[in-house]
């Protein structure tokens, strides 16, 4: 067996400045600490936290006053900043800078007039976030079918704007949609899909046709991981979308000479190595690296724990 490992993979600069700022938080005020809905969407990350006393909540509510909360890397509505300040909580804004992006985006859309189209799925954190900025300008689509129900006249003053974690193929296609319906339609110069999430669709793309068999390491409500799994079946290949090495079936692997690993933008380098381990030590697979792209992307810290660093 041969294993291709595609770069780049895992952890993009938004999740690490999300988990670090967790650590600084944990070290500078101890526990409990609380964490407004999962940091990242990853399983095993949230378990580790979780072990070492943080609250994950889905609620403002569940903060004790005065209590100390992260926001996590997918971001907030302007109405749970105002709960927190309500309750006199001290807030971190771990908020992706690329997510952040598409929220200011949001705000000057609805100031200027627009209708805003926002492309993305229904009920996921970063959404619900960035609706919550201008919740009566924006619609929500998800796909083609969306776009042709828009209640709106041809002429609307309409702008679109997208998730950071979507299939770069498939909204292309939701955007030609809109276009088709709306010429004049404002938007960013392509889409606001992240540079992680298209570095790693690229990578599956260019690499998987070598592959029998792509495994995907990340979890279920991960968008970004979800993606490439998708990506892997449309070019007829199996895709198997695992947590860690624990799901691991070795009948996936019957006939595979080559498999393709790759792991969601929220993933833990620790959970691609025990599989990669696995696999060598079970069937005897060899490993090549593959880099499609180079990365060098990091963000700083929140503005709130900079202050405090400092002083210290
Ligand atoms: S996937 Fe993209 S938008 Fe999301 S945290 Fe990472 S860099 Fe930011």
């Amino acid at each position: 067996m041969k294993i291709i490992l595609a770069n780049p993979r895992g952890f993009c600069a938004g999740v690490n400045m999300a988990i670090d700022s967790l650590e600084h938080a944990l070290a500078l005020f101890g526990t409990p600490i609380y964490a407004y809905h999962e940091i990242v969407h990853n399983r095993p990350v949230v378990e580790r936290f979780r072990k070492r006393g943080v609250v994950f909540v889905d609620s403002i509510e569940e903060v004790p006053e005065s209590g100390t909360v992260l926001y996590s890397a997918h971001g907030v509505s302007p109405v749970i900043r105002e709960a927190s300040e309500r309750r006199r909580l001290r807030a971190i804004d771990a908020t992706c800078p690329l997510v952040t992006k598409v929220h200011t985006e949001a705000v000057r859309y609805a100031r200027e007039g627009y209708t805003i189209v926002l492309i993305g799925h229904e009920g996921h954190d970063e959404v619900v976030g960035t609706m919550g900025e201008a919740p009566h300008h924006i619609v929500l689509v998800e796909d083609e079918e969306d776009v042709e129900r828009l209640d709106l006249p041809a002429d609307a003053k309409v702008a679109y704007l997208t998730q950071t974690t979507l299939s770069v193929d498939e909204t292309q296609s939701i955007i030609a949609a809109l276009k088709r319906r709306f010429p004049q339609v404002a938007g960013p110069a392509k889409d606001d899909i992240c540079y992680a999430t298209q570095n790693r669709q690229e990578a599956v793309h260019e690499l998987v046709p070598e592959g029998d068999m792509v495994l995907v390491l990340g979890s279920q409500n991960s968008s970004n991981s979800m993606r490439l799994a998708e990506i892997a079946r449309q070019h007829g290949k199996p895709a198997h979308l695992i947590d860690g090495v624990a799901e691991l079936r070795d009948e996936w692997f019957a006939g595979a000479e080559v498999v393709l690993v790759t792991a969601g933008a929220s993933a833990p380098e620790d959970v691609v190595s025990a599989c990669v381990t696995y696999l060598r030590v079970k069937f005897g697979a060899e490993v090549e690296s593959r880099t499609v792209r180079e990365e060098h992307v990091s963000f700083p810290l929140p503005r709130e724990l900079r202050a405090l660093t400092v002083v210290r």
